[in-house]
């Protein structure tokens, strides 16, 4: 490869990504696991994921990249720099999926990220810094648990042996089904990134609502998960009077309602949600004795996500009270609000007003790789319109026009990182 040392940003900026490529890419990795509605169920580490890990290795290869993958099973694709020495720009994001998943959630930010060296690469000009793209182990937790565990382990979030020894439902643990698909990889010792950047489908409704192409990623939402049980008195439905009873369910709906409520109180970024109720003994004629119900509170900053925690403690303890019944809350995840490094987001910012798309400043409410990544170096997301807003589920789709303009974005948002990690170290 010839190598341009005069390359200047200035012509950097006039390089375009092809929309084509990376659309007829997405389509031909969405072809593994794809399912008849029209999604793809390609879960993580199982044989349709050895098979979409080789393809996007081929791709990467093609393009002369060298490729690590690392004890967790992180596949890193990386493009020389003129200083090689300096820490990667990386980008990337998961193509694992959901059981009824979608062709774009993860996929489009490995793909952008491969499109973005594929573009390099046709122009025939190198970066100060190194570029990378990373493909993160199983950022769903559909078939394990951890989700984000990939990155998770990259950041230090959880160990890598914590990691590799949880196991699917049919006991198939992480280490095994790495080794099973050909990707345990030698490498235990994560290296330093100097910027992080990841493109994504929105996930949600608020780009296309306000007819945005691009939307500049603050941060993401801080999660609060609990299990929380109602325990009541089973008793029988004719005979036991309405006064008597210890209806389990029915503190139950009083806590769904002071969830909602305690989530608009802290609004615009509060969220609140009862996803999941069990209900025992579940029978028609059986006063319920005893419910659990799964509760998910998101907030911007740690403040408001505090309150809301003793809000829902309050709730638990008045509605409780109030019926002579025990409610238990314990707290199962939780992840601070991460925000985003401002510079990187600046970035991203300009490289949308550069290249004349449409922005808007929006905040992560799911959580994604970057989140993590965001812990060991400067990070930023772009987010791009998903249909009807929405995701995880086989009728996600996206215009080739959103995700061509992301990926333009990224790449512009890369180089300005490349090269300013060049002139800094200078
Ligand atoms: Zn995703």
């Amino acid at each position: 490869m010839q190598v341009h040392e005069s390359t200047t940003v200035a012509t950097f900026a006039d390089l375009r990504v092809d929309g084509a490529r990376l659309w007829d890419s997405l389509m031909q990795l969405a072809r593994i696991g794809a399912t008849a509605k029209g999604g793809v169920c390609r879960l993580a580490l199982t044989e349709l994921d050895r098979q979409a890990r080789d393809l996007f290795i081929a791709w990467a290869k093609e393009i002369g990249c060298s490729v690590r993958i690392d004890a967790i099973g992180n596949i890193f694709a990386r493009r020389a720099g003129l200083r090689d020495d300096l820490p990667p720009v990386m980008t990337g994001s998961h193509i694992d999926t959901q059981p009824t998943g979608g062709k774009f959630d993860g996929n489009y930010g490995v793909l952008a990220g491969l499109e973005v060296l594929r573009t390099l690469t046709d122009a025939n000009v190198q970066t100060l810094a190194p570029l990378e793209v990373a493909v993160w182990t199983n950022e769903e937790g559909s078939r394990f648990v951890p989700v984000m565990m990939g990155s998770g382990v990259f950041a230090g979030a959880f160990t890598l042996e914590h990691a590799l020894e949880q196991h699917d439902r049919e006991g198939i643990t992480v280490r095994d089904a790495l080794s099973q698909i050909g990707y345990a990889g030698e490498i235990k010792k994560p290296h330093a990134v100097g910027a992080y950047f990841e493109a994504h489908i929105e996930q949600g409704p608020v780009l296309e609502a306000h007819d945005k192409t691009i939307g500049v990623v603050q941060g993401a939402l801080g999660q609060r998960w609990y299990d929380v049980t109602v325990h009541g008195m089973e008793a029988h439905a004719g005979p036991t009077p309405m006064e008597l009873r210890r209806d389990a369910l029915l503190v139950a709906a009083d806590l769904i309602h002071a969830v909602n409520r305690i989530a608009l109180d802290h609004a615009p970024h509060g969220r609140g949600t009862v996803g999941w109720l069990d209900v025992h003994p579940n029978s028609r004629n059986v006063i319920p004795g005893r419910v659990t119900l799964t509760v998910d509170l998101r907030a911007a900053d740690d403040a408001s996500l505090t309150a809301m925690d003793s809000a829902l403690r309050a709730a638990c303890s008045v509605a409780g009270e109030k019926s002579g019944i025990t409610v238990d809350v314990e707290q199962v995840v939780y992840f601070p609000p991460q925000p985003f490094t401002a510079e990187l987001v600046g970035a991203v910012k300009q490289g949308a007003d550069t290249l004349g798309f449409s922005s808007m400043d929006v905040i992560s409410g799911a959580g994604h790789d970057a989140v993590y990544l965001a812990r060991v170096a400067p990070a930023a997301m772009i987010f791009v319109p998903c249909k009807d807003g929405i995701s995880h589920n086989e009728i996600e789709d996206a215009r080739a026009d959103h995700l061509e303009a992301g990926c333009n974005v990224l790449l512009q948002a890369m180089l300005s990182a490349a090269q300013k990690a060049g002139s800094a170290d200078a």
